[in-house]
């Protein structure tokens, strides 16, 4: 049975670990939700800020595990 009662506060929504499909970086995405406020929100690769979407109740947190394999220094050229 589900509770009710909806929680009004934000909830880790997900996580997940993500590997860039441009620099081939490691990172930890940290997905914040809320019931009723989520849509789509971007976060970026922390080595060549390449964007990516999801949806979250606010931008998703980044933390970087493992550095960019690709051997260039620039970033993310669409
Ligand atoms: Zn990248």
């Amino acid at each position: 049975m589900a509770s009710p009662l909806e929680p009004a506060f934000g909830y880790q929504r997900d996580q997940f670990d993500q590997t860039c499909d441009y620099c081939g970086a490691v990172f930890e995405v940290t997905v914040p939700g809320q019931k009723g406020h989520e849509e789509r929100e971007e976060y970026h690769c922390p080595e060549c800020r390449k964007e990516f979407h999801c949806r979250a109740s606010n931008s998703p947190s980044v933390t970087l595990k493992s550095p960019r394999t690709d051997g260039r220094s620039g970033n993310y050229h669409g």
